[in-house]
């Protein structure tokens, strides 16, 4: 039994739902009469919180305006070599912290309770996993993180660098912070070799957790791996062992009809990032409709749920998917999330991790946002750290984020 003094009971809210958690979950509703917490929100509606199941914390002080590439890019390997490839070696450890603590703000502000991100820091890989951990727990919002190995500038060595920071972050006290889980992360199949590719398999197993990584978002993953005598980036991963049922696969744009197939048998997540898709002009993923295991990721764009929710329907509808076969994407990450944290996969059942919002309109910021049972946004207003402070100091790190990039 739950000491009802530990107890939180939220609502009712205007359909007159109620739920109550302690411990950081969600329980059985206490006696009318206990003495416990109670936030009333009778005019307003309880939701669980936004995943988002795939982004990019280090990209976080884009929107402060980095300045375009001149010539602008042309296809999406040139997008990746003369933008986000340049962005992730600028990275140090101030610019990723102030990065992570904009984008977590805005994030929680709009609804978004958990981030699932992939990070990439050539020149910053030992400590980058803590330093977003420590943005994370500091604001108070869920995240699973992972480094995103890669051979692309230093061969095996800089893969196994990303590879020894997981491991190590995985068994150091804020690895095992209870808002927190592990992942292990690959760029993509295409900038890493075979033998990496194992090595990540090995370390999933070891840690006894799951693989993230970008997967045919672009056609360069198919053709690469053709050109090693594979069928494709899923076969590859599964030949190499370094596919542990449950993995998280980005994109999936131009995967076919077989490995979405295969990866949905595996139970495996594809993440859909209808914005980042479009942006980099990579197309629709429409083949990702073939599998009951798809969750919505904004892929370092803002985390504002209703944004990507509207671009998922719009493009949607252009592409033949219904808005109703769309609409479980968002509510999926919640289930994903439930996953990883060994909770209860509705959100609200006893055993459920304890992550709401409550809205009084639907498109605008919510009021209250609680994650793991700890409130974190009161009135609109984020109670977990100083607000203008973690702006002030965005701007700053931008300001020298750009000249480096110039
Ligand atoms: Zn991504």
């Amino acid at each position: 039994m739950h000491d009802p003094q530990d107890i939180t009971v939220l609502g009712p809210d205007r359909g007159g739902r109620s739920v109550a958690f302690t411990g950081g979950r969600v329980v059985a509703p206490p006696a009318e009469t206990a003495a416990v917490r109670r936030v009333p929100c009778s005019d307003a509606v309880i939701h669980p919180g936004f995943v988002n199941a795939h982004t990019h914390l280090y990209s976080g002080l884009v929107p402060l305006g980095m300045p375009a590439p001149d010539p602008p890019p042309g296809d999406f390997v040139d997008i990746l070599r003369r933008i986000w490839w340049r962005l992730d070696r600028a990275l140090d450890a101030d610019i990723l912290r102030a990065a992570a603590r904009y984008y977590l703000a805005e994030a929680l502000l709009a609804g978004t309770t958990a981030v699932i991100d992939h990070h990439e820091s050539p020149d910053f890989i030992d400590g980058a996993l803590a330093c977003l951990a420590e943005a994370a727990t500091g604001l108070g919002i869920r995240a699973a993180l992972c480094y995103g190995i890669t051979e692309r500038n230093r061969g095996l060595s800089e893969a196994r660098q990303g590879l020894a920071e997981t491991g190590a972050f995985a068994a150091s006290d804020l690895g095992r912070h209870p808002l927190l889980r592990t992942l292990v992360g690959v760029h993509a199949s295409f900038t890493v070799s075979d033998q990496a590719l194992r090595e990540a398999g090995d370390l999933c197993r070891s840690l006894n957790t799951v693989l993230h990584i970008h997967c045919a978002e672009g056609t360069v993953d198919g053709a690469d791996a053709l050109d090693r005598q594979y069928a494709g980036p899923v076969h590859r991963l599964m030949a190499l062992d370094a596919l542990p049922r449950g993995s998280l696969l980005a994109h999936g744009v131009h995967l076919d009809a077989d490995q979405v197939r295969l990866l949905d048998q595996r139970q495996c997540w594809l993440i859909h990032n209808p914005r980042s898709n479009e942006g980099n002009g990579v197309g629709y993923a429409a083949n990702l409709r073939l599998s009951r295991h798809v969750a919505l990721g904004t892929d370092g764009w803002p985390s504002v749920p209703a944004q990507e929710i509207g671009a998922l329907q719009r493009l949607g509808a252009a592409h033949g998917d219904t808005a109703e076969a769309l609409a479980v994407r968002p509510a999926a990450g919640q289930r994903l999330l439930a996953d990883l944290f060994d909770a209860a996969a509705d959100p609200f059942a006893p055993g459920a991790l304890a992550d709401f919002v409550v809205r009084s309109d639907e498109e605008g910021p919510p009021r209250h946002v609680f994650v793991d049972g700890r409130q974190v946004v009161v009135d609109g207003g984020l109670i977990t750290t100083d607000h203008t402070a973690v702006v002030d100091e965005a701007k700053i790190e931008a300001e020298k984020l750009w000249q480096r990039l110039a």
